[in-house]
């Protein structure tokens, strides 16, 4: 018989309770019993609808209380020494303090480091390994939750990260080595625990290797056969799961691992799936992911029926299993919750709950025959026939537009040297000149006329005349403290995609669309179902305001179309490129529209760039292509003298230097002061033309610089850049900051640009 299957499912629950629960912990508003209550509650709702909804390897341990890769690095003892811990089980003190770093009598430490799962929204924290590094188990989770689940009927498949991505995943503390030479001290911990989840009367297993779809050299290729053939031993079935991209080089090594079962994803790499038949070994079962994971949309069952009956005719029924295409962790958990949206929109959906659903229908069309499920059938026809082809998500006018692009639309009038000559005439600058990222503190009280708005308890008139006021204010303060360029502050904008999209055709909202992003942080990414088209200008009103306010230059600030693709769910009918060049047709209207209304300078922030990265690197080009392609196309509407700046924050730019040169902005402010300028030395190496803004004062903290350390900063950057070239501003928007904290550290900016101007002595000018 084929098998239905999950691979994971979100953990934070469906009204976020794992997130109140996590966070009034924190705060000491509740007990640690209470939040292993609120835990356990989830653990056991998430397996019983699982039960329900007809699926048959049912996840655990895929729960967590911040991250599963965390879990991990409890599990195999992997705690960084500056954490103290040298108890037989990590316990949630130390976990939280990995987690989120501590600040307490008892221990004064900073977190490990986070970032991104592969090339999803979703961060992790980063195994941190010595030379000398030991394993030992040190957290039987794993073996709690599978007893857990089964004292309430339930037989679980344990899911864990498995040895050689767990190693991939981590970085090398002190003197680099290679990280694989640690498998076989890792190797007997999964040993022991597949022992004890095989005592404890566990079945199958399923470890996660998506390293199986990344670049690896042969001797990587070899730890997966080394590490597969050292758990062999515990008797135990293995699925090995891999996800978000195709096996391709790989192939041989997954299809051969001495394991029972692999697991493939056919959303992402539908591709793939003739090879894996023809390569699959008869002692092997497949499991076919083909409903996606990671996106909104409702599956098209007969397309993934076709796949799975093609894998059915191959294998037979008893070596095939359906599943998601990665854990449903990427998900919102329940479109039943979303009562707002209209039933047609609703009707093209899938949150995870509802992905169960498709798995068992495709399961029991294979097992009973498509007779058995014709009413489902029947629905995800007339969905997916309705959605392709609504004019709700065809507009003929885009398409025409887009047909149109010439390729001179996305370059300038002129090379940037002559721009720069216009812009230095234009806007009278002096050397170091200062400017912030865009938004300034969103206190409770903006943030409170957004929400009394919508609740109808003030009017538009009245809400418009609070946010007037408050970019007032801003302007005043920067002027009295010597900025030289200023922005409105970005008051009126709840987040940078979201303000966006609320003005945009072709975007919907979600009213509880959550998906973990990190820990306790969830996002509520918009979904972008039909061609991008703008009604109306977005931001023009608000800048043109400002601008009036003040005779300095007010920057205009716009979110790129990068960024606003990367943090949404993208329509899955048509390839990103191009759903990306119709936003950027969007963008550059507004950017035209600005330029007429007066604003000389305008901003199109693009922090996503960077992890729009392809998992494969022979992918990279084509990406970096039409990404850099959509900014230029957005932003070169403009004259000579109109300045462009772009600002990218928190990634290594190191290896698309190129690209970010590509980009071609007049300006780009980027994130710095944590690496102590370490950057900047990338934009020395590759002779980065234009000029640049790094940054100087570290938002994310709530520390404030100094002018001392600031201008120390600034001396580094002439180093590697000519002072000609350089900006003065912070890392990025200053939302998240008190008052308190912003107000002496712009002052302290402002001093240190006029300390450098003092000392390098001169003006700003044309040549070079
Ligand atoms: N302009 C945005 C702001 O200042 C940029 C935010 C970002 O880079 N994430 O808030
Ligand atoms: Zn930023």
């Amino acid at each position: 018989m084929v098998l239905a299957a999950n691979l994971g499912f979100p953990r934070i629950g469906v009204k976020r309770e794992l997130k109140t629960a996590v966070e009034s912990y924190w705060a000491g508003n509740s007990t640690v019993e209470a939040l292993q209550a609120t835990a356990k509650e989830l653990r056991a709702r998430h397996w019983k609808l699982q039960a329900e909804k007809g699926i048959q390897h049912i996840p655990s341990n895929d729960f967590s209380f911040y991250d599963h890769v965390l879990d991990t690095t409890c599990m195999v003892g992997a705690v960084p020494e500056r954490y103290n811990f040298n108890g037989d089980t990590v316990d949630l003190g130390t976990f939280f303090a990995m987690a989120r770093g501590e600040q307490t009598a008892a221990r004064d430490v900073v977190a490990m480091e986070m970032t991104k799962w592969l090339d999803t929204n979703y961060h992790y924290l980063v195994p941190e390994f010595e030379g000398a590094q030991n394993f030992a188990l040190k957290s039987r989770k794993a073996v709690d939750e599978f007893k857990e689940a089964l004292a309430l009927g339930i037989k679980t498949k344990p899911v864990l990260v498995g040895p050689v991505s767990y190693l991939l995943l981590g970085k090398c503390k002190g003197a680099d080595f290679d990280r694989l030479d640690l498998l076989p001290k890792l190797l007997p911990v999964y040993v022991q625990l597949l022992n004890e989840l095989k005592a404890a009367g566990a079945e199958w297993v399923q470890l996660d290797e998506p390293f199986l779809v990344t670049d690896l050299t042969p001797s990587q290729q070899k730890a997966f056969t080394t590490a597969y053939t050292a758990l062999k031993a515990s008797g135990l079935n293995i699925l090995v799961a891999t996800y978000f991209e195709a096996l391709g080089d790989n192939l041989q090594t997954a299809v051969n691992l001495p394991v029972q079962a692999l697991h493939i994803d056919l959303v992402r790499a539908p591709q793939q799936l003739d090879a894996v038949l023809n390569a699959l070994p008869a002692d092997k079962s497949l499991s076919l992911g083909v409903v996606d994971g990671r996106n909104i949309w409702r599956t098209d069952l007969d397309k993934a029926l076709a796949a799975a009956e093609k894998a059915v005719a191959k294998l037979g029924k008893e070596r095939v299993i359906i599943a998601g295409s990665c854990s449903l962790l990427h998900s919102p958990v329940d479109l039943a919750e979303e009562t707002k949206l209209d039933a047609e929109f609703k009707s093209w959906l899938a949150f995870a709950t509802q992905k169960l659903e498709e798995i068992a229908t495709l399961t029991n069309a294979l097992n009973k025959g498509v007779a058995s499920v014709s009413a489902q059938l029947e629905t995800s026809r007339n969905a997916i026939a309705s959605r392709s082809s609504s004019n709700r998500v065809h507009n003929p006018a885009v398409k025409q537009r887009l047909a149109a692009v010439t390729k001179d639309m996305a370059n300038r009038k002129h090379p940037f040297a002559q721009r720069r000559e216009a812009q230095v005439k234009a806007l009278g600058l002096p050397l170091f000149p200062t400017t912030t990222i865009g938004s300034f503190p969103q206190t409770p009280e903006v943030r409170k006329y957004r929400a009394d708005l919508k609740r109808g308890d003030i009017t538009e008139a009245q809400y418009n005349a609070a946010m007037e006021e408050k970019i007032r204010d801003v302007v005043t303060y920067q002027e009295e403290i010597g900025i030289d360029v200023l922005v409105h502050g970005e008051f009126e904008r709840n987040d940078m995609v979201e303000y966006f999209g609320e003005l945009l055709e072709g975007y919907a909202f979600t009213k509880n669309g959550w998906v973990q992003s990190y820990g306790s942080r969830c996002v509520k990414p918009p979904i972008i179902f039909g061609d991008v088209n703008r009604p109306v200008a977005m931001t023009v009103e608000w800048t043109a305001f400002a601008q009036k306010l003040t005779k300095s230059w007010m920057k205009g600030m716009l979110t790129g179309p990068i960024t606003m693709l990367q943090w949404a769910f993208v329509r899955d009918d048509q390839p990103r490129s191009e759903t990306c060049r119709q936003i950027a047709l969007a963008i550059r209207d507004e950017v035209a529209d600005l330029e007429k209304a007066g604003i000389k300078i305008i901003q199109i922030d693009e922090p996503a760039i960077r992890e729009g990265l392809p998992i494969r690197k022979a992918d990279w080009a084509a990406y970096l292509n039409w990404a850099v392609e959509a900014f230029r196309l957005s932003a070169s509407v403009v004259d000579d003298s109109t300045q462009i700046h772009t600002h990218m924050c928190y990634s290594e730019f190191n290896d698309i230097m190129p690209s970010i040169g590509a980009m071609d902005a007049d300006v780009i402010s980027i994130e710095t002061s944590r690496s102590q300028m370490e950057l900047l030395e990338s934009f020395e190496e590759y002779k980065y033309p234009n000029e640049i803004g790094p940054g100087v004062y570290d938002i994310h903290s709530p520390r404030i610089p100094s002018e001392a350390w600031m201008v120390d900063l600034l001396k580094k950057s002439i180093r590697s850049l000519d002072a000609q070239q350089i900006w003065v501003n912070p890392d990025c928007g200053l939302k998240t900051r008190k008052w308190a904290e912003v107000k002496p550290a712009l002052a302290a900016m402002v001093n240190a640009a006029r300390t450098m101007r003092k000392e390098v002595a001169g003006a700003r000018t044309a040549a070079e």
